[in-house]
């Protein structure tokens, strides 16, 4: 089975490893695909505004050169280490009230797409995009120092039929409830900084192609997770 992290932070947004070297840790620990995913925040709160303030978000402005960076470092790492890279974001909506805050992934991302939009109009976006809609750590986390994202759980009635997955696991926490609904799942680092390598991943039993990845995991089937340790 592939083993895979669709869920990388580097320092286009608030991750403290360049891409570059992030491409190379997952590389040599034999990773077969991963996603880099840095956070595009709202600015309409004073959250959202303040990650602008400190360019801990890719933006309008910075976003192709950011995708350019990927995909140079994509065609890198295929031929250096046979391991695949999509690129994606995480679309941020961060508000002082978790019950209002939610964060996205968009996988195999082609043009920007704006936190502060409707979630129908980012999820319609995506769709149109071809890409993968991931709702990350949608529930009660064990990390005090994050705020919690509840806004997709407790809305899930209205908008689980937009989402591809739902992280089941995100670094060291898991999200029983998932798994009680019955939602498609996938498992991530949310990697931050070089300790997070060893964390909650997903393993796909497909082909070593970003269609036939996407395929596994809208399908959901052939799709388990694992604790990666040193
Ligand atoms: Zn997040
Ligand atoms: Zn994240």
């Amino acid at each position: 089975m592939l083993l895979c992290d669709f869920h990388i932070h580097t320092k286009y947004s608030d991750g403290s490893v360049e891409l570059r070297r992030a491409v190379d840790l997952f590389g040599q620990a034999g990773f077969d695909v991963i996603a880099i995913t840095d956070h595009v925040v709202n600015g309409d709160s004073s959250f959202g505004k303040l990650a602008h303030r400190f360019r801990f978000t890719v933006n309008e402005n910075n976003f192709d050169d950011y995708m350019a960076h990927v995909r140079q470092e994509a065609e890198r790492a295929y031929d250096k280490y046979g391991m695949l890279i999509i690129p994606g974001v995480e679309i941020s909506k961060n508000y002082i009230s978790s019950d209002k805050s939610a964060h996205i992934l968009i996988l195999d991302i082609k043009e920007f797409i704006p936190a502060c939009w409707s979630y129908e109009k980012i999820f319609r976006e995506a769709k149109g995009q071809d890409a993968l809609v991931i709702a990350c750590h949608p529930h009660h986390t064990s990390e005090m120092t994050i705020r919690e994202t509840l806004f997709l759980w407790n809305n899930r009635d209205k908008y689980a039929k937009y989402i591809d997955a739902w992280e089941i696991a995100n670094r060291d926490d898991v999200f029983n409830v998932i798994s009680l609904k019955k939602y498609p799942y996938i498992a991530n680092s949310d990697f931050h900084r070089t300790r997070h390598l060893y964390s909650w991943k997903t393993l796909l039993n497909c082909e070593k192609k970003v269609e036939s990845v996407k395929q596994c995991i809208r399908h959901n089937k052939g799709v388990a997770i694992t604790l990666f340790r040193n």
